[in-house]
């Protein structure tokens, strides 16, 4: 049985949504985008939702639009995909690593204080695996120094934190719909912000700096980061089954973990803090110190069982260490967590015969694989 690491939750009305678009000839800055950005920010609580072609391209334009450049520092953390921390660099700000709580993966609200200088401007907390960060402690310490928050959503549509969405706590966040996310458009993303100027920067960024509809004028310098029709109609009727798709995803986690918790003690898996809803975007398992991980991910391969190592720390991949001298060591819980964690095929229709299947073969794996 051939299993991948992902797969997404498409149905005949996504399929028939994006071939109206096509038929009607109107293919990027159409009505789809609108009702997207509309039903989207309804669905959050928020005041403006901004579409983009990217969840990186979201990420940049929030960081360009609060004015972050040469000469700030941004807080974030070593353990997330890459996109976090480049968009700081992007509008060449320095990246000020803090390491994360070994319970959530997420970064140590208890670290961050230590990392603030005078040029500290922001913090782009990232709600890993759709795990949302301590929000209260963050929120306290950008007050008490001024500091703007950027959340990085992308693995976390649906997630709350004491009953309320992720997305609505900072000055903007980002949602992600890559097709591994928990929904998709294909290639996209969607900035949401209760800041009516950063909106609006946000707005003209993606659309070559234009400030109307005016196609010529141009009134700063801009990207073009729009999100076409076809992709904005498969996020309005991803949208619609976002709740069915979180349960779903809910029910495949909980099989997973009843499974391999009842015939492992090779593995553990994070924690979900109380008070926080989780929404599932990957299934990570942690191997304990006498697995060798490596042996585990050949052993899957051979079964034609995907698996991914989620995620190298950022501050030690070769572009890191090098431009900016990061070394093995400066943030040994997320060098550690990052050994030892592994993604394991999770999508929100996996059936029972494929997850055991992967629990009997992970299993099989890891004691295979003992050193
Ligand atoms: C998916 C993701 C992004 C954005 O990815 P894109 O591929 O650009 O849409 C950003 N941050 C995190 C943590 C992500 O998982």
């Amino acid at each position: 049985m051939k299993i991948p690491l992902s797969k997404p939750y498409i149905k005949e009305e996504d399929i028939n949504a994006v071939i109206e678009v096509l038929r009607s000839g109107h293919l990027s800055l159409g009505p789809k985008l609108v009702e997207f950005e509309e039903n989207f920010a309804k669905y959050l609580g928020v005041k403006h939702a901004i579409a983009v072609n990217s969840g990186t391209s979201g990420l940049h334009l929030i960081v360009k639009s609060l004015g972050l450049k040469e000469g700030d520092e941004v807080i974030t953390t070593p353990f997330s995909f890459i996109a976090s921390s480049n968009c700081i660099l992007f509008e060449g700000a320095k990246v000020v690593f803090v390491d994360i709580d070994k319970e959530t993966y997420n970064m140590d609200p208890k670290k961050i204080e230590a990392a603030i200088t005078p040029r500290t401007k922001a913090i782009i907390p990232v709600h890993v695996f759709g795990e949302m960060c301590d929000m209260e402690p963050i929120m306290e310490i950008a007050k008490k120094y001024n500091l703007k928050v950027i959340e990085d959503s992308c693995e976390a549509i649906g997630a709350k934190y004491k009953n309320k969405f992720a997305g609505t706590f900072g000055e903007a966040s980002v949602f992600a719909f890559y097709p591994n996310k928990q929904m998709t458009t294909g290639e996209g993303g969607m900035i949401v912000t209760n800041d009516d100027t950063v909106a609006s920067l946000c707005k003209s960024y993606r659309n070559q700096g234009r400030d109307t509809m005016a196609w010529l004028g141009h009134s700063r310098i801009g990207y073009n980061y729009r999100l076409d029709e076809m992709s904005c109609a498969l996020g309005v009727e991803q949208l619609k089954k976002i709740d069915t798709i979180l349960a779903l995803r809910k029910k495949v986690a909980e099989k997973y973990t009843k499974k391999l918790l009842e015939e492992s003690t090779d593995l553990t898996f994070s924690n979900t803090p109380a008070g926080n809803e989780k929404s599932w975007f990957v299934f990570i398992i942690q191997l304990k110190d006498h697995v060798d991980r490596n042996k585990v991910i050949e052993y899957l391969k051979e079964k034609e069982i995907a698996s991914n190592v989620y995620f190298p720390s950022i501050h030690l991949q070769d572009f890191y260490t090098k431009e900016f001298g990061f070394k093995v060591g400066d943030f040994p819980v997320s060098e550690e967590i990052s050994k030892r964690t592994l993604a394991l095929p999770f999508y929100s229709e996996m059936i029972d015969e494929e997850i055991n299947y992967v629990c009997g073969n992970v299993l099989e794996a890891i004691n295979e694989s003992k050193k």
